[in-house]
């Protein structure tokens, strides 16, 4: 007899965070912008959720309809509210703020700052695997790359991220690397033979503009809510004394280096990270080496309010 195996149809999940959004702001140009090129440059249906606040939402819904009106195509969209997400996550930001937040501020911004670690939480049971993105990025290729990556996951890996293109851990962990010798900072290309460890090339850390999550993973995870327990926490800072200002991606770094085993580092070309404010204070001589990539660019990141040429 024949047996048919019904084919669980892959969603495409891309989460965006849109808040604290002022009518003509720089944020809802971008927002627009990326909602449009994602449409236009996907070869596969996509499903947005968006994590707005109450006036966001109206200025969300707005640019969305502009964008179905321009484009002519139909677009899935939920919605989820910012204050709902916090409660599901205050755990996390209370452990994490202390190390990773420069300056405390209300609730929910911090909680903001920290989103991609609780999602698992915030997305519907069904959801096994999404993408959260910046606001600030531009696709120059097919966003179904970006999502092929999770076909490559070693099989520990609950994130997949880029590497970060700028000193700023080296900068972090200075104190640290001139007591201790380590690649934990040092750009990756850097060939550091004599030293035994698990990124033999140097340690950039990561950069959280584009984040691949597995939920499914994540949701069954034993090591996850031990790694996120405030004596972990504690600990993994204390060891490199380390204080950032960076939210998740600070964690993520620390993670890549202690824990590496729960990252899947997907190359710089699905982040291309543009600011440079890093060379213009105080790592002229070192700079270059941390910003080059010579990957293709699938995906580009206008951080730091740099302007994406296109
Ligand atoms: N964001 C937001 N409201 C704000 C600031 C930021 O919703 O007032 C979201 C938005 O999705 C943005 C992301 O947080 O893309 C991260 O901020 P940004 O990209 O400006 O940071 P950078 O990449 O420059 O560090
Ligand atoms: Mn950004």
């Amino acid at each position: 007899t024949k047996t048919t195996t019904a084919t669980q149809k892959q969603e495409f999940n891309i989460w965006l965070i849109f808040t604290k959004v002022k009518k003509k702001s720089l944020l809802a140009k971008k927002f627009v912008n990326l909602v449009y090129n994602l449409i236009n440059v996907s070869s596969v249906p996509l499903t947005f959720h968006i994590i707005i606040d109450e006036k966001s939402k109206l200025l969300a819904e707005n640019q969305l309809s502009e964008v179905v009106y321009k484009t002519n195509k139909t677009l899935i969209y939920k919605f989820y509210n910012v204050q709902e997400c916090a409660l599901k996550i205050a755990d996390i930001v209370d452990v994490m703020t202390p190390y990773f937040s420069s300056k405390p501020g209300t609730y929910y911004s911090d909680a903001l700052f920290y989103i991609s670690l609780g999602l698992y939480r915030v997305a519907p049971v069904s959801q096994k695997k999404a993408i959260l993105l910046d606001c600030d990025l531009y696709f120059a290729e097919d966003v179904k790359l970006l999502f092929d990556e999770f076909n490559r996951f070693k099989s520990t890996a609950l994130f997949g991220l880029a590497p970060e293109l700028s000193p700023v851990y080296f900068h972090i962990l200075h104190m640290y690397k001139k007591k201790h010798k380590t690649t934990f900072g040092d750009f990756y290309q850097q060939h550091n033979t004599s030293l035994d460890n698990v990124h033999p090339r140097g340690f950039q850390g990561y950069n959280s503009g584009v984040v691949l999550i597995n939920f499914e993973k994540l949701r069954t995870s034993k090591m996850f809510s031990k790694i996120i327990s405030k004596s972990s926490v504690f600990n993994m800072t204390e060891k490199y004394k380390f204080k950032g200002h960076l939210g998740d991606q600070d964690f993520y770094t620390l993670l890549g280096f202690e824990h590496s085993e729960l990252i899947q580092t997907i190359n710089c070309g699905f982040n291309r990270q543009l600011c440079t404010w890093w060379q213009n204070h105080g790592y002229q001589d070192i700079f270059g080496f941390y910003f080059k990539c010579e990957h293709p660019i699938v995906v580009l990141h206008g951080n730091c309010n740099t302007k994406i040429p296109t």
